[in-house]
């Protein structure tokens, strides 16, 4: 059998340690496209937010409280840039992390492609699951915000509003910037094609999986494709877990609710995505039009209990 996900950070890291347990119980393979749209530079160095979580969390370098960068990280470069008041101060890059930062960005300088650098940097984590980016090209997702008080409209890199802003200005639309002309990474077609299901995971509809399907050419193979989709609420009882997507899903104007989401991606007849929808046991009622809607534990306490929520999306195809 073979798998494909869509994940952003750390919600589609933690639900990949679930699908990994159960591809290795079954002898499945696993694909993760992972999202771009928050990659950044910074201090020159690229940052890629997203695929660096999936694969500390995979690799087991990760630190568990955070979700975020690094296990025993320290910050002793942070302390010295802003010694010399090096700008942007709101952005973290521990020790430990900004040698993965060092390694991607010389690589990238050498020609080689973003995904090419993934597949080098997970040679020495294994994360267990082929990580592909969604694309090689430059897909920046940015977000149009006026000052408080009112002020003219202007676009900011998505980690500058949610990083330094926390998501709490006057906030209009997400913009991914350069959508249009980027191509799917080399194997994200080819995957999506050769998928027997594709799961979206619990992961920021609106910043993350979104920006995934942006990439012309993504959103068609998924939703034309021979793959069974089966989308995992990241909406429990009309609130995000953790996270701000109550924040992002408020600015499109869609409900945070399990509905909602589900409504976002919508049925596969109606021209969306969905073949199922897997929801919370609070969430029972949730109906989305032409889609299988399933409720199951949707906590991603620990691998086990995360595995048998992919069991269960599994199930529903
Ligand atoms: P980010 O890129 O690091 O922000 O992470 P993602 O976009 O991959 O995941 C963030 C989403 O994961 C949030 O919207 C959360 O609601 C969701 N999430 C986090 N933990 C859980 C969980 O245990 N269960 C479910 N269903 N969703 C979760
Ligand atoms: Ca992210």
């Amino acid at each position: 059998m073979r798998i494909v996900v869509l994940a952003g950070g750390i919600g589609g890291a933690r639900f990949l340690l679930g699908v990994r347990a159960y591809a290795r119980e079954v002898g499945a393979e696993v694909t993760a496209v992972v999202n771009v749209g928050d990659d950044l530079y910074l201090h020159g160095l690229k940052v890629c937010p997203d695929l660096d979580s999936v694969m500390y969390t995979l690799g087991g370098g990760a630190d568990p409280e955070r979700g975020w960068g690094r296990a025993g990280e320290t910050w002793t470069v942070k302390s010295e840039l802003a010694a010399y008041g090096a700008e942007p101060s709101w952005f973290g890059l521990g020790d430990r992390d900004l040698a993965t930062h060092l390694v991607r960005t010389t690589m990238l300088s050498g020609g080689y492609p973003l995904s090419a650098v993934t597949e080098a940097l997970a040679t020495r984590w294994q994360p267990g699951v082929r990580l592909l980016p969604a694309t090689d090209d430059r897909l920046e997702t940015h977000v149009v915000v006026s000052d408080p008080g009112g002020g003219d409209q202007r676009a900011i890199h998505f980690q500058e509003w949610w990083v330094r802003h926390r998501a709490e200005i006057p906030t209009h639309r997400f913009v991914f910037v350069g959508a249009e002309s980027a191509k799917p990474a080399p194997g994200v077609l080819d995957a999506v094609g050769a998928a027997d299901v594709v799961l979206l995971a619990p992961s920021n509809p609106v910043v993350s999986i979104a920006p995934i399907l942006a990439v012309p050419g993504l959103r068609e193979a998924v939703a034309d494709g021979s793959a069974r989709v089966v989308g995992i609420s990241p909406i429990i009882g009309g609130a995000a877990v953790r996270g701000m997507a109550d924040r992002c899903l408020a600015v499109l104007g869609v409900e945070c609710s399990a509905a909602g989401v589900g409504g976002l991606y919508g049925g596969r007849a109606a021209g969306g995505l969905l073949d199922g929808w897997l929801v919370a046991p609070e969430d029972e009622e949730t109906v989305v039009p032409d889609v299988t809607v399933r409720a199951v534990p949707l906590r991603m306490t620990d691998e086990a209990a995360t595995a048998a929520m992919v069991r269960a999306a599994l199930e529903l195809t």
